[in-house]
């Protein structure tokens, strides 16, 4: 094993979307910027996630606009950008799988909902469906609800991990704990990072630390004793059925509670076959349950909501995943993305994007506080001893992996 010493503007941990994201846009504005992985890419949640680039109306489905739905309202655009590559990051690799997401009611909704999707607050964000224009799933003579569109596009996200990889491929490196670890300064700021790929090694120093790993921040912010930010997780169980109905939905199914009663993406797998990935408060309140008894429930929830398909041959599966975000009073969902200079360490900043959405806004708030961190782009090359380092594959989502 040979070491040596390397130095970079930043050194980003972690390599879901928000590292990965924050990578690329590093990079562009010039910063020497290298990711370190320690094991797939998108790895965690990024790779589990749904796809939605969220406009915020889900948030609103209580019938008001909230911080959340406000925060986010001008992602679909930023996002669109990229895909065009017209944006601050190049997304001309990665697939759409949707330009709309869809809402439905299998009843009446409540007035006050009706009336706030009619109302001037969500012009041009949401758009009642006519029959015709309806998705092949709901042409059905069965269907009685009403269904809407949303500015949100849903993305093929192994495809993003993809795009956004690709454009910086020789700047992301893994990285073996077992072999590597941080050293302090006596004021606790980062003084190197001896990183290992487990067969090479090198002596780290970066102007800024950033913290990209999801749950894993909570390990890496213990290792320099940072209490604060601190983290939480909302734990998720999703249920998967591969079927055989060419059908590929996205879709929130609005029911009584202010958050949707179901959430069903489509995902086509290798085999030919297509899942729908189903979240909302089935996936959320299914946590306490077992694998078998959400597994039922979600069978109820289809049948009652889709009485024209039948799944009887269908196969099931659940993932439990939790999401990682920072510390909120009462456990809530956070409204925006999230970044922080360490208490105790100067040259560390943690971050959680809370929403794949939120990632261009992650990576703004990373910006402004380099600025003032008076962290300036050297321009420099990644260091060519870095080179012999072992690079991250890309994650493999779980409508591949569960049913194998
Ligand atoms: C089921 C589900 C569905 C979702 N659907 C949507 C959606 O449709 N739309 C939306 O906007 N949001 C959605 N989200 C939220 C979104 O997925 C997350 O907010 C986002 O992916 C978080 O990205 P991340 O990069 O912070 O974390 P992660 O994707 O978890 O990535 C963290 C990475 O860090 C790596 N890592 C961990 N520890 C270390 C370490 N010590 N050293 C090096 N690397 C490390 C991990 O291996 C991983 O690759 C969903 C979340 C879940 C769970």
């Amino acid at each position: 094993m040979t070491t040596n010493t390397a130095t970079v503007d930043i050194a980003i941990i972690g390599g879901g979307i928000a590292g990965l994201w924050l990578l690329n846009r590093l990079c562009n504005d010039g910063y020497n910027a290298i990711l370190l992985e320690q094991g797939d890419l998108g790895g965690e949640q990024t790779i589990a996630s749904q796809g939605m680039i969220h406009g915020g109306i889900k948030y609103a489905l209580g019938g008001a606009l909230t911080g959340a739905s406000e925060a986010i309202a001008d992602m679909p655009d930023h996002w669109r950008r990229c895909l065009k590559g017209e944006g601050d990051v190049d997304l001309r690799q990665a697939k759409v799988l949707s330009e709309h997401f869809y809402m439905w009611s299998s009843s009446s909704i409540s007035s006050k909902v009706t009336s706030f999707f009619a109302s001037k607050v969500t012009r041009g964000r949401v758009d009642n469906v006519s029959k015709a224009e309806r998705p092949a799933v709901f042409q059905d003579n069965a269907f009685k609800g009403a269904l809407y569109k949303l500015v949100d596009l849903v993305l093929d996200v192994p495809s993003v991990v993809n795009a956004l990889a690709d454009n910086y491929r020789d700047r992301i490196f893994s990285i073996d704990w077992q072999r590597s670890a941080f050293s302090q300064k006596a004021d606790g700021s980062v003084d190197t990072l001896v990183a290992s790929d487990g067969e090479n090694a090198i002596t780290l120093t970066a102007n800024q630390f950033v913290f990209t790993a999801g749950e894993g921040n909570e390990q890496l912010c213990s290792m320099l004793s940072i209490k604060k930010p601190a983290m939480q997780r909302r734990p998720l169980k999703q249920v998967l059925v591969k079927h055989h109905y060419p059908h590929a939905l996205y879709a929130h199914c609005m029911g009584s509670n202010p958050s949707p009663r179901l959430t069903i993406s489509s995902h086509a797998t290798e085999d030919g076959k297509n899942v729908w990935y189903l979240g909302g408060d089935l996936a959320t309140y299914g946590v306490v349950l077992s694998d078998e008894a959400l597994i039922e429930q979600a069978k109820a929830e289809l049948n009652d909501l889709f009485p024209w398909l039948d799944f009887s041959e269908s196969e099931w599966a659940v993932l439990y995943v939790d999401r990682a975000e920072p510390k909120q009073k009462g456990l809530l969902k956070p409204d925006k993305a999230f970044a922080e200079t360490a208490n105790n360490s100067s040259n560390v900043i943690v971050s959680w994007p809370t929403k794949l959405t939120l990632a261009p806004n992650m990576a703004d708030e990373i910006c402004t506080l380099l600025k003032q961190n008076h962290t300036a782009p050297s321009g420099d090359n990644v260091p060519a001893n870095l080179h012999h380092f072992k690079t991250p594959a890309i994650g493999t989502p779980c409508w591949e992996t569960l049913f194998r």
